[in-house]
């Protein structure tokens, strides 16, 4: 029989979250082994998974890049390739790498508490064989939406189409669009982006959108870090960019929920001065929440707004009856012939790497439990997850996480505990249930609220999504705060044999 390995952490996932926390982990709890278990078979997550024509960030890199890691690239709203260049250096840089094994598809964790460990099962892709490794922590940094497949609606008639229909998720590395004719349907960030990228090659792109999105030009070069980076460190210089863009972003989160409707005029002001007097912005740009109610589409340079001012692209606003045979009708009757639907109609949420999970042979259902600080779950021993902010960028929140998790780590260390639980005690348990993420009612959002942990009324039951409020909470906040239950299993003291006489 061979033994199973085991380790002090696994880590789960091998994207931005999962190299933030080897970083973390060697840095603030250096005594400790870890490993990370990554499906694929290169690290990036996100950044590798999606390769369709002109994939960016849609927020600035110096908030999207590590708190420990300056973002050097010219560009502040980066290109995928760009980034997925700084997170292999920063991996290898660390020896990261060397932590990770690729093609481990993990199914399934389950713990006990009699031994303080999780066993964590995962499928070899290729082989299919099952492996198995112990671990005293379960941190998940698994994202949020499922790599199997986008979310993707049902088109009536879509078989009928003659040309090709593809789904961003999933973009064949040989597609040939040039000078053909190329319908996008979708509204969001993928959208958008897109949509001035095809146009470059395509004979002519529409983005058929059943609702606007609000959309916002930016520059792709952020001015003041430039000029910061010519007189400062590097490091120095980035930290004070990314300070700032925090605080600007944060500031104007604020405003939108204050001043909805001064802040929706100025967007859409803006908008109409792009596209001049004679678009119809109130049709193709004026959505029916207010700014922020959903997430908010970036655009560097205005890249989108000329692709439509120069008639490379346009704008569609209806809904769609069914697919034909050269393209899509509309409920108005409105033909849009098309040789390459896109389907940009966004991300499956899932729920924790769509692993299955038992504590103590329960089945963890995590719908039904409370979110401990957006980052743990009621009565789920030794685990934590990394999810970041819808309204401002991921990495903000995943480096408190794993600060979080190194300071309890250690703290199970200085007290000779093994098990560390969020319980929930006396009023806590009359909590009125708030879903995992208020005030934000996109659609893969709401499908997705239903499988995600109930918030509270209350600290530290309570998921912000603001980074300042989270810095205390996260960040600033004992570990040893009376929710936080830690302790160590009672092993029976093995039997005396009988004394003979
Ligand atoms: C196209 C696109 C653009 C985006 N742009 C931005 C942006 O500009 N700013 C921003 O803040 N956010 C953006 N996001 C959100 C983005 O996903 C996060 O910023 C960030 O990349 C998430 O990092 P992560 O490591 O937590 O998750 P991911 O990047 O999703 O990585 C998760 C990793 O875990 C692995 N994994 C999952 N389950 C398992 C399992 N069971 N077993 C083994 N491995 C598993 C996956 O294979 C993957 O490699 C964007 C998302 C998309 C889809």
């Amino acid at each position: 029989m061979t033994e199973t390995e085991h380790v002090d952490v696994v880590v789960i996932g091998a994207g931005i979250s999962g190299i933030g926390a080897g970083y973390h982990l060697q840095d603030k709890c250096p005594d400790r082994s870890y490993v990370i278990l990554e499906g694929r078979d290169d690290l990036g997550g996100t950044w590798d998974l999606f390769r369709y024509p002109g994939i960016r960030s849609d927020s600035d890199m110096h908030t999207l890049g590590y708190s420990f890691k300056p973002w050097e690239g010219a560009k502040a709203i980066a290109d995928g390739p760009d980034i997925l260049a700084y997170l292999r250096e920063t991996a290898v840089q660390y020896g990261i790498d060397r932590h990770m094994r690729f093609g481990h598809q993990v199914t399934r964790a389950t713990w006990s508490s009699d031994d303080a460990t999780w066993t964590v099962e995962s499928t070899r892709t290729g082989t299919g064989e099952t492996v198995s490794i112990t671990c005293g922590f379960l941190f998940m940094c698994s994202g949020y939406y499922s790599y199997k497949a986008g979310h993707l609606p049902e088109f009536a008639g879509r078989e009928r189409f003659g040309g090709q229909i593809i789904h961003p998720q999933e973009w064949p590395e040989d597609l040939d669009y040039d000078g053909k004719r190329v319908v996008i349907i979708g509204s969001g960030a993928t959208a958008v982006t897109l949509v001035p990228a095809m146009a470059e090659r395509a004979e002519h792109v529409t983005m058929l959108q059943r609702s606007p999105s609000y959309v916002v030009s930016r520059p792709a070069h952020d001015p003041i870090a430039d000029a910061l980076r010519k007189v400062l460190p590097d490091r120095v210089a980035y930290g004070v960019t990314r300070w700032k863009n925090a605080q600007l972003g944060e500031a104007f989160y604020k405003r939108t929920r204050t001043k909805p409707e001064k802040v929706k005029a100025k967007l859409l002001g803006l908008v109409r001065k792009e596209l001049g007097p004679d678009f119809d912005v109130d049709t193709h740009f004026t959505p029916s929440y207010n700014p922020w109610d959903q997430r908010l589409c970036l655009v560097p340079d205005a890249d989108l707004f000329e692709a439509i001012r120069t008639g490379l692209a346009s704008v569609v606003t209806g809904h769609i009856e069914t697919f034909t045979e050269k393209g899509i009708e509309l409920v108005s009757g409105e033909v849009l012939e098309a040789d390459v639907i896109v389907t940009a109609t966004g991300l499956q949420l899932v729920t924790l790497g769509e692993m299955d999970f038992v504590v103590d042979g329960e089945p963890v259902d995590f719908s039904q439990t409370w979110t401990y600080k957006g980052l743990a779950y009621s009565d789920v021993p030794n685990l934590a997850s990394s999810f970041g902010y819808i309204n401002a960028s991921w990495t903000l929140r995943a480096d408190l996480t794993c600060g979080w998790v190194c300071r309890v780590l250690n703290h199970m260390r200085a007290t000779g505990t093994t098990r560390v639980t969020p319980r929930l005690s006396g009023t806590d348990r009359h909590m009125t249930p708030r879903p995992y993420i208020d005030d934000f009612s996109s659609g893969y959002m709401r499908r997705a609220m239903p499988m995600l942990p109930r918030q509270g009324d209350h600290a530290p039951w309570i998921n912000t999504q603001s980074y300042a409020a989270d810095k205390k909470l996260i960040t600033k906040a004992a570990v040893d705060d009376g929710v936080l239950e830690y302790t160590s299993p009672q092993r029976p003291k093995p039997r005396q044999p009988p004394v003979l006489a």
